[in-house]
Formats: C-alpha cells, structure tokens, sequence
C-alpha cells in the first residue's frame, strides 16, 4: 500500500542565553535573510524587547519596518498582511507575547515568508509551535500556521517577566501528559494518525518539568532554561506530528471551554494545568503528581487559585468535549454527566464541595 505523504516543519536556528537578541542579524545572515525584515510587536514589548530589535537589525544594515499591533482582529490581521505585501521583506518577526507572535506567525504564512520568534514570556508553547491560536477565527483553538525557521529567546528579558507567566508555561507543558494519552486513544479507536516520536518528544518536555520543578523558582535562570526547552521541545513535536495533537487534548478543549464561559479566563497555561489534573484523573494516571508539580512551581491547581467559580468548573468539564468535535479525547468516551463531573472536580481538590 503506497504511503500518505507527511509533512514535518521544524526551526533550523533555536538561540536561547542572555542578550542573545544581540546576535539575531547574524542568525538572520545564516539563513540567507541580509536585507529586509518585518517586526510585529505590541505597544509594551516593543519598549522591552521590540525597539532593541529593531535597532539591532538597522544598525546592521537591514531595512526595517515595524507594525504595533494592539488587537487580534481581523482588521489587525488584514492591516499586518497589507502592510507585508507592500513592504515584502524577507522574514518578519513576531517579537512578544503569545498574541503577537501568533499574529506574525498567522500573517507570514498566509505570504509564504519564513517567520522568526522572539518571545518576551515563556507562558506557553505558541513560541515554537507551527500553530496560531487568533480569535478572529471564530475558533478558540489554534490553527496550522508555520513553524518558526528560527527562535531567539532572551533569557534576561524572560526572567525579568511576571513570574506567573513562567509558572503558567509549567502548566502548558504539563498538559501533555495527557494530551498525548487522548491522541494515543484517538489512533486506537478512531484510526488517527499517531506518531509515536512526536508523542514521545511532548511527553519528555512534561516529565523534564516534573524532574526539575524544585528549580522553576522567580529569578532562577536555571529552572527558566528547563522550561524553555521543555516548550520548544513541545513546539518541534507539533512540527513533527503535523498538528498540535501531541500538545492539546482534553484538558486543552477544558481551557478553552472555561475561556468560552468566562470574560476574563484564567492565563492560559493556568487553565490548562488544572485541567490536566481533572483529566488526568479521567484517564487513570498519577494525577497527584501533576498536582504536586504546579503546586511546586507555584501554578494554580484549584478554582479558587484560578479566581473562578466552582460551579462554572463543572460547567467548563461539560462543554469541553463540544469545543471540538472532531478532536477525540477521554471525555468522548467517558460521556460525563454533571453529577461525575462535579464528583471529580471534588476528588481531585479543584473544587472543594
Ligand atoms: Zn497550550
């Protein structure tokens, strides 16, 4: 039987240290960029991160333009790729937090140009990642975009951000341990294709947070390069896999379901965690360790932490499963009514009665 094409998309440059922003002209000259370059960025980061950048890259003989994005809209999105197909540069840059680099990755691969991130927080594993996850798309998920060809991550802007957007990347990672057990159930029953090393590579980047929680800690550069790499090695595994399977199952479809309901949800990576502890459980794996591992690094683990209200816990397990139907997890086969769903959040300490 002839076998169905795969496509893998993975960075070729990945540079993380202190000040390493220093030296993006010379990664963009390694990859055959030596004239133009486009920067997303917001209105913060381009004071922290984006101006640095762009000055770097002046300095270095390159022309520049620079786009502020303050929304994630569609006009923002059409005034991006507008502003692209005019000035046609050979790379753009998403510098910043998840939005603007999903915005600068979204834009660049609808223009077929190869796209570098730089991100200013470690919150979650968009920085690496192939997808995009925009609003606008009317879908709280993420969509296939296209992998970073290179990642520059500065260490010392990172370690300078909110902790909390450090302890909610934990979350975000630790959440594949039980995405990849929904993908593995998704193959054996509904014939998905599943790739074992890209599942793996995911898993590695969870366990790695496990082994080394003690040292995810504000301040410690330590702890922070741990989990930048466990991020990145989550980004190359969906760049590997095709899509985000191995990094978003059932407690991602909870996330976004508590997104749903809310206004204001939690941080990503927040959500996501707890929801890896409810699904965890629902799986029939050691979700006490998981627990214990945002606790450690001091991530949410109960609705009071995420400051949501008990009983919309139970209601975001519900709606879960209706986020996407055609992504098969533990809650299609579990089919929970609202009397187990309560049950578990209770069992597992996200709710207290
Ligand atoms: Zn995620």
């Amino acid at each position: 039987m002839p076998m169905k094409h795969h496509r893998m998309q993975l960075p070729r440059e990945i540079l993380i240290g202190d000040n390493v922003t220093d030296l993006t002209a010379e990664v963009c000259r390694r990859l055959g960029f030596k004239d133009s370059a486009f920067l997303v960025t917001g209105e913060k980061t381009f004071e922290i991160l984006g101006k640095k950048i762009r000055d770097h890259l002046q300095d270095a003989g390159f022309e520049t333009k620079c786009h502020i994005a303050r929304l994630t809209t569609a006009d923002e999105v059409k005034s991006i790729e507008a502003e692209i197909s005019e000035f046609m540069p050979e790379v753009v840059f998403g510098v910043g937090g998840g939005s603007k680099i999903d915005l600068a990755k979204f834009s660049s691969a609808e223009l077929h140009i190869p796209f570098i991130s730089v991100p200013s927080s470690a919150s979650h594993d968009g920085i690496a990642s192939p997808v995009a996850s925009l609003d606008f798309l009317g879908k709280p998920y993420s969509v296939m975009a296209q992998s970073p060809i290179a990642i520059i991550v500065d260490t010392e802007v990172i370690i300078n951000s909110p902790y909390r957007l450090i302890a909610s990347g934990c979350g975000d990672v630790l959440a594949k341990f039980t995405a990849v057990r929904d993908w593995r159930l998704a193959h054996s029953i509904k014939n998905e294709y599943y790739g074992d090393y890209a599942a793996n590579l995911a898993e590695l980047g969870a366990r790695h947070i496990v082994k080394n929680a003690k040292s995810i800690k504000p301040n410690n550069k330590e702890g922070l390069r741990i989990l930048l790499e466990a991020l990145i090695s989550c980004g190359v595994s969906m760049g590997i896999a095709g899509s985000s399977r191995p990094c978003s199952g059932s407690e991602h479809l909870f996330s976004h379901a508590l997104k749903k309901l809310r206004k204001t949800p939690p941080l990503h990576g927040e959500s996501c965690g707890v929801g890896t502890i409810l699904m965890a459980y629902l799986h029939g794996i050691d979700w006490k360790k998981i627990r214990e591992t945002l606790r450690e690094v001091g991530a949410p683990t109960t609705a009071e932490d995420l400051g949501i209200d008990p009983e919309v816990i139970v209601e975001a397990i519900l709606l879960a499963k209706d986020i996407r139907p055609e992504r098969f997890t533990i809650l299609n086969l579990k089919r929970l009514d609202y009397r187990e769903a309560r049950r578990i959040a209770i069992e597992t300490g996200v709710i207290e009665h």
